[in-house]
């Protein structure tokens, strides 16, 4: 999977991507990240990026030319899609994580400020996603979240990809709760069940603790869980 993210903050995408588990991704070439400044690209003697809005009001607008000159430069592959962070996109959720996932790449327009000159939108025409109905100064984190979500689904990302297949929402539900040494913590035991060994025991156990927790935890996610069973 390939990953192309415009923004005038590039060092916060190469921050985030230089450790843990996308570092490791990175480096054994699972996925590539690319950033693209489209400050380096306005035609302006100042290098500005961003002007007053048309009609007054707070805030500075992204202008159409450095953002659209430096999408042109992109080079696309067969299976790509242009994604653009708003809180007027799509809700991203498991779902969608999975959908992008096919593809082989993600072109991703990080906003700022007051957001994108609308023109940019007309000639695009990505596809707006959104991390929640809440307002982040940037597209940056926004892009981090679906570029991370994503690059879990991608096998070879994570050691083994079954621990992906267990998480939460991957089945509809929640998942079920961990434990690791010691056997006894605070006065507070590892359910017996897990220390016996008995691995159908064990499944149906968690499979239990799934459901319960999401009933308590996300009704909603419980309710359509019991309408597909
Ligand atoms: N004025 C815009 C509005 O009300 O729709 C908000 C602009 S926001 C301050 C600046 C940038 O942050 C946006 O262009 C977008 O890229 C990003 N952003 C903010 N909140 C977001 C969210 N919930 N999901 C995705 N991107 C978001």
């Amino acid at each position: 999977m390939k990953f192309d993210v415009m923004t005038l903050f590039p060092e916060m995408i190469e921050s985030y991507c230089s450790y843990s588990i996308l570092k490791r991704a990175i480096d054994s070439g699972v996925i590539s990240v690319s950033t693209i400044n489209p400050r380096d690209y306005t035609l302006d003697k100042h290098k500005k990026v961003d002007d007053t809005p048309y009609g007054g009001g707070a805030g500075m607008v992204l202008m159409a030319q450095p953002y659209v000159d430096a999408y042109e430069t992109v080079q696309k592959v067969e299976k790509s899609i242009t994604v653009m962070l708003s809180p007027q996109g799509e809700p991203l959720n498991d779902k969608l994580v999975n959908d992008l996932a096919e593809y082989d790449q993600i072109i991703m327009m990080c906003g700022h400020y007051e957001g994108f000159d609308e023109r940019i939108r007309d000639i695009i025409k990505p596809k707006e996603i959104s991390v929640g109905d809440f307002v982040l100064t940037g597209g940056e984190l926004p892009a981090l979240c679906l570029m991370d979500a994503v690059s879990r689904k991608i096998e070879g990302t994570l050691g083994k990809i079954a621990s992906a297949d267990e998480d939460s929402f991957s089945n509809g539900l929640l998942e079920y709760p961990h434990y690791t040494k010691p056997r006894e913590y605070r006065g507070l035991k590892v359910p017996e069940v897990l220390l016996n060994g008995n691995h159908k025991e064990i499944a149906e156990f968690r499979l239990q603790q799934s459901i319960e927790r999401t009933k308590l935890k996300r009704p909603d996610l419980y309710d359509r869980y019991k309408d597909s069973i």
